[in-house]
């Protein structure tokens, strides 16, 4: 019996109306940039599995670390003990990370980095013995399922049958040159309550929101004004993270650095979960005092992880890696080409680009899910690219090790595709 019908009997897969979409392909290898079926037929992995296998799938220099440490030392708890790959870990990311992100708080997966950042953030005024309850988010934000990320989100589709039972989040728009400035009163309109804890945000694009972006300069002004007014700014890096916008971090294209960082999926190259909130001095050091219950008790099982740790290790390698970086590279200008090349077509309704990541708004109208969607997927998966189309957007984030003439196959198959709706 294939994988797929033997999944069927005990598997729940998320994101799944199972009744409309009962089948699921079985893949059962992947090396670089290919993912391979039980058939045997290759798929060239469009959007790093979900952001994640970015140095392409199982790259020896990370299976080599990670192997190493799995025959060393395999989990111990971190509360109460420390290891080489947690220390290691530790000053590797210190190389790349912005200059006053300091502390780093483990967990596993990028819902539970935004929760703890929130967590942070409200502990952090109450410890000051301020009241500070108010959370800010960006409209259709997405930040993760679990019930703080998924408060903070701001897509119905995910949030409906929760919409009664989560914490009260006040949205701002998303900045743009139109209403950066109305964007901004309305954003002083709530701080100046005094009552914003933290202003959490994707900082440049919105993953989810169908890779919307915004420009550097309109979030750098919403930062320097909630600063002003000690709320703690939290980028929600998960998916920008480790090179997406062309940088190390999106923030590193901000002039005003967040408080408070998020970070996972590419943090561990795809190979094992981990996540991880990092946070400067000052927001550490309102949690250091002489009272225990100023200490943030807030602990996952699999904190740290060593093997996890070596992961990351790997992965930070790597990211600086003259490789990697050229690999970036070559993909920006691809993507930039590719961008020129399509202007000229009607049925592309907007299309940008970002660093590795490329989306194209088609002039269609389809779902979100359902079953047009699905046939774009199903065509591009016939033709042996894996991509996960969102609604009528189609967008590209390749692992950075794709060579170019993938990349010119990705491109040509898009614009076969447009021409055939066309
Ligand atoms: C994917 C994602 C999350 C959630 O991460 P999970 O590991 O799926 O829980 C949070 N924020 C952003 C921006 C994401 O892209």
């Amino acid at each position: 019996m294939s994988l797929t019908k033997r999944d069927q009997k005990h598997l729940w897969h998320p994101l799944t109306q199972h009744k409309m979409t009962p089948e699921h392909l079985g893949i059962v290898k992947a090396n670089g940039v290919y993912l391979q079926d039980e058939e045997g037929k290759k798929y060239i992995d469009a959007i790093s599995s979900w952001y994640t296998a970015v140095y392409g799938h199982c790259h020896p220099y990370m299976v080599q670390k990670v192997t190493a440490q799995v025959q060393t030392l395999d989990q111990i708890v971190f509360a109460g003990f420390t290891h080489p790959a947690a220390v290691n870990m530790s000053e590797k990311l210190m190389e790349i990370l912005p200059d006053n992100q300091q502390k780093i708080f483990f967990s596993d997966n990028g819902s539970t980095t935004v929760d703890i950042a929130l967590k942070m953030s409200l502990q952090y005024h109450f410890n000051q013995g301020k009241k500070k309850l108010k959370i800010v988010a960006f409209k259709n934000a997405f930040h993760g399922d679990t019930f703080g990320a998924m408060s903070v989100s701001g897509l119905d589709v995910y949030n409906g049958p929760f919409s009664d039972v989560v914490l009260s989040v006040d949205r701002i728009a998303v900045p743009t040159d139109e209403n950066c400035h109305q964007v901004l009163a309305d954003f002083k309109k709530l701080l100046a309550t005094n009552q914003v804890a933290c202003f959490v945000f994707e900082p440049l694009v919105q993953g989810a929101n169908c890779m919307h972006m915004h420009q550097a300069k309109h979030l750098d002004a919403l930062i320097a004004l909630a600063q002003k007014y000690d709320t703690v700014c939290i980028a929600d890096e998960v998916m920008t993270g480790f090179g997406k916008t062309g940088t190390y971090f999106a923030s590193d294209q901000l002039e005003n650095k967040p408080d408070i960082m998020c970070l996972s999926k590419a943090l561990t190259g795809g190979m094992i979960p981990m996540g991880l909130t990092t946070c400067t001095q000052k927001i550490y050091d309102a949690f250091y005092a002489n009272e225990i219950a100023k200490g943030f008790f807030h602990g996952h099982t699999y904190s740290a992880n060593p093997i996890a740790c070596a992961a990351v290790i790997a992965s930070v390698d790597l990211l600086k890696s003259e490789e990697i970086q050229t690999g970036i590279k070559r993909i920006q200008k691809g993507h930039q080409a590719f961008l020129k090349s399509i202007k000229p077509y009607t049925k592309v309704k907007k299309a940008r680009t970002l660093g590795v990541i490329l989306a194209i708004d088609l002039d269609v109208a389809i779902d979100r899910y359902g079953k047009d969607r699905n046939a774009i997927f199903n065509h591009f998966m016939s033709k042996g690219i894996f991509l996960r189309p969102l609604g009528n957007t189609l967008y590209v984030v390749p692992p950075y090790v794709i060579k170019q003439k993938e990349l010119a196959f990705i491109y040509d198959e898009i614009k076969e595709y447009i021409h055939l709706i066309s």
